[in-house]
């Protein structure tokens, strides 16, 4: 009995030490990841790195975009416990373009959820452009995501409201929370995007024909065009990108913006889409869901740990800011930023 008793301490013992052992390798592990000073070097590092980078052009289908100073660059990371690292411009504001995209989709996640997004537009990359007609034809408006101008149109044709003006105090109230300031619309980019947004009225009218959007497709459209004309700096773009990574709970100003639960839905759509056509080319690389605008930005997650921002105007080919992609990919990967990277047990 004396003996057993014996023998039951020293195992219990044993399995403590092992379980203090890994919790304490697991905690410094990922102190060492997320160390102030590793994310400063990284940050200082890929700044200086592509500060100097003279590829990609602004994008000139909206004329107030090609008016953009291209020399804007600026990168910030937010943890999820909240400490904002930078460098480079914080204050300039460009319009947040296609990024609005995913905080309108978590309203309607918030309002009618998940299955709703699901259902309207679907959740899959459509190997097409952002504006294509074709993508709409080849499944009826079906089988796209909330990424690609179609799905965001529908999407936001399915925020509640009353009025024109309730839905979109709605959504620009939804993004200041998620940013923790209250932002407003650039009305230069606003007039000159709905001055020549003809096309995406055209892909609104479809989305409508085909029983998508149920109501007015030319308010829906109107209202879209306002909120990718809302204008954010690196540094909101950071916050709201960290909201993501913290569970949709703001790290800086402690508010619950989307409910939890639908965080990882969000993330999805981001991962399969958020990079127009190199969605995967950037996964690959990085892991993270992130998303980008044709305004400069783009914004990347990396769950439980940070949302990281850049703003450079200049973008490639595939509509995607060329310093941001870089900047951004070399920052995460050196701070272990990449969800799928485990270290075997
Ligand atoms: N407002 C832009 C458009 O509809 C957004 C495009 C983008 O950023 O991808 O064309």
């Amino acid at each position: 009995m004396f003996q057993n008793t014996i023998v039951r301490t020293k195992v219990l013992t044993g399995l403590l030490l092992v379980l203090v052992t890994a919790i304490g390798i697991n905690t410094v592990s990922m102190a060492s990841t997320l160390e102030p000073a590793k994310i400063k070097t990284a940050i200082n590092k890929a700044y200086k790195d592509y500060k100097k980078l003279k590829e990609g052009a602004n994008a000139d289908y909206i004329p107030a975009l090609a008016k953009v100073d291209p020399n804007v660059y600026g990168i910030v990371l937010v943890t999820t416990d909240g400490k904002i690292y930078s460098e480079g411009d914080l204050k300039t504001e460009v319009s947040i373009q296609s990024i609005s995209k995913v905080f309108t989709m978590a309203k309607v996640m918030d309002e009618s959820g998940p299955d709703a997004i699901y259902n309207a537009m679907g959740v899959d990359a459509t190997g097409q452009v952002f504006n294509s007609i074709v993508a709409i034809e080849q499944y009826q408006g079906s089988e796209m995501n909330a990424m690609v101008n179609p799905g965001a149109i529908t999407a936001t044709s399915m925020v509640k409201g009353k009025s024109e003006k309730e839905i979109w105090n709605k959504i620009l109230n939804y993004y200041s929370d998620f940013a923790g300031r209250k932002l407003s619309v650039l009305e230069d980019v606003y007039k000159s995007e709905a001055a020549t947004n003809q096309r995406n009225q055209a892909l609104a009218m479809l989305m409508y024909a085909y029983g998508h959007i149920k109501g007015d497709a030319l308010q829906a459209t109107d209202i879209y065009t306002r909120q990718c004309s809302v204008g954010v700096n690196t540094k909101d773009l950071a916050i709201m990108a960290a909201t993501l990574a913290n569970g949709g709970k703001n790290p800086v100003t402690g508010k619950q913006v989307v409910n939890s639960k639908h965080v990882p839905e969000v993330l999805a759509v981001m991962a399969t889409a958020g990079l127009y056509d190199d969605a995967g080319k950037w996964l690959y690389r990085t892991g993270l869901p992130a998303k980008s605008g044709v305004g400069g930005g783009i914004i990347a997650v990396s769950p439980g740990k940070f949302g990281i921002a850049v703003i450079s105007p200049p973008l490639d080919k595939a509509g995607n800011s060329v310093r941001a992609q870089k900047a951004i990919a070399d920052i995460s990967n050196a701070l272990g930023g990449n969800p799928y990277a485990v270290k075997p047990r």
